[in-house]
């Protein structure tokens, strides 16, 4: 069986075919540019490479140059459309309408139309994609699978603001939590690796790249996450602020005489490490310039590392104990000092990391930097949310 996962960003889109006997990657690829200048895509299978520049106004372009890239004659992996089975979308809000991963119907995309607001750069974006690929593909079966989804399990005083009640019950007011597909897949990875059944594990699990969050894990069930109704909300990132006070941001606006879209903006795209630095949002330019004394550069790496470590251990106060850290993406797959800051003056939780393996190389694989006498596992494992996506469209199917 072939699934082919598409992730649609506002002005992209990444794809991966999937073959689901091996669950090993046949194709994969990214359009980039899509209603701007300069459109490409890329491709990757059969260790070549190709790479197409071509006009791309909007997303159904996109599809259809992906779908002719994987069925070329030099560059394809597939003869005819007949060969996909399923079709497998990412979707980053899903409000409370979609509790789970939700088959592509003509009602679940009027449903996804009314929660478009939740997630304005980005819902729209998957819809057009879904719109494009069911054009091209009319009779696969196609799923939704959300960001949110693996969350849906944190109980309600997790989940709940302390607001006005009306406003949840009217506005769906809540914590949502992302990057689900992810916490998902390293918390299940984490399991197999120890030998153990998901339910038999309390885990931490720190999904650290340009977007940052952090998930308790218990019994293999999300109890916890920090981002909230968007993935403004949580730890610091590169340009996201992470948990601020909404009277400091008002205070900015008013005396800016910003109108909340700009605020919003600002707090988006203009604060995180990049704001706090002045130098990058990107961990590799911070730890350069952190290295050549720059001061503002290692107070955000400090503040990073301060708050990630926050989280981890109001969750394992939230699960009563963590038997496994997992670190994750870009940032936790790589950053070696990051995971030695967050893992550091952590005895009283009998937690400690060796350091040397800590510094070794990243080489794709899981990593155990679990120190010789701690009761807390730490392992690095890479992220595979494509797979998730993958797995979970031919489990609804
Ligand atoms: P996104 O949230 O966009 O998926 P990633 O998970 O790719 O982000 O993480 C990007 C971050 O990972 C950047 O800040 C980058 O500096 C950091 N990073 C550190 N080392 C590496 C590396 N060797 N390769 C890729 N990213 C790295």
């Amino acid at each position: 069986m072939k699934v082919l996962v598409i992730n649609s960003g506002s002005s992209s889109l990444k794809y991966q075919l999937i073959d689901m006997e091996t669950e090993g990657v046949i194709a994969k690829g990214l359009c980039e540019r899509i209603g701007i200048e300069g459109s490409k895509l890329t491709h990757k299978a059969k260790g070549k490479e190709l790479v197409k520049e071509q006009a791309m106004p909007t997303h159904n372009e996109a599809v259809a140059l992906v779908l002719g890239a994987l069925t070329d004659g030099e560059y394809g992996v597939i003869s005819s459309m007949d060969e996909i089975d399923a079709v497998g979308h990412r979707v980053v809000a899903s409000g409370e309408t979609f509790k789970k991963t939700t088959l592509v119907t003509p009602e679940a995309m009027v449903a996804l139309k009314e929660i478009e607001d939740m997630a304005p750069l980005h819902n729209p974006a998957a819809a057009i994609g879904v719109n494009a690929c069911l054009a091209a593909m009319p009779d696969k079966p196609m799923a939704m699978v959300f960001d949110t989804g693996f969350h849906f399990t944190m109980p309600e005083h997790a989940y709940m603001y302390a607001i006005d009640y009306d406003h949840y019950e009217k506005y769906k007011i809540r914590r949502y939590g992302y990057h689900g597909t992810s916490h998902k897949f390293v918390s299940q990875e984490a399991a197999k690796y120890l030998g153990k059944k998901p339910e038999e594990l309390k885990v931490i699990t720190c999904h650290l790249g340009n977007g940052s969050s952090i998930s308790a894990v218990n019994g293999g069930k999300c109890v916890d996450t920090s981002m909230g109704f968007t993935p403004l909300a949580g730890v610091p990132m590169g340009t996201r602020s992470g948990d601020i006070d909404f009277g400091a941001a008002e205070y900015v606006a008013k005396k800016e005489g910003w109108d909340i879209a700009t605020t919003l903006t600002y707090l988006n795209k203009k604060c995180g490490m990049a704001g706090l630095s002045g130098v990058s949002s990107d961990f590799r330019d911070l730890i350069k310039a952190a290295d050549e004394g720059n001061h503002r550069a290692q107070l955000a790496l400090d503040v990073f590392n301060y708050n990630c470590k926050k989280y981890v251990g109001a969750y394992a106060a939230a699960m009563n104990g963590v038997d496994c850290i997992v670190f994750t993406a870009g940032v936790g797959e790589n950053t070696s000092s990051v995971r030695q800051a967050i893992c550091e003056n952590m005895q009283y939780l009998g937690l400690e990391i060796d350091l040397e393996k800590n510094l070794e190389k990243n080489n794709g694989a899981i990593r155990d930097i679990t120190g010789k006498n701690s009761k807390v596992k730490v392992l690095i494992i890479p992220t595979n949310e494509e797979l998730v996506i993958a797995r979970e469209t031919v489990e609804l199917l």
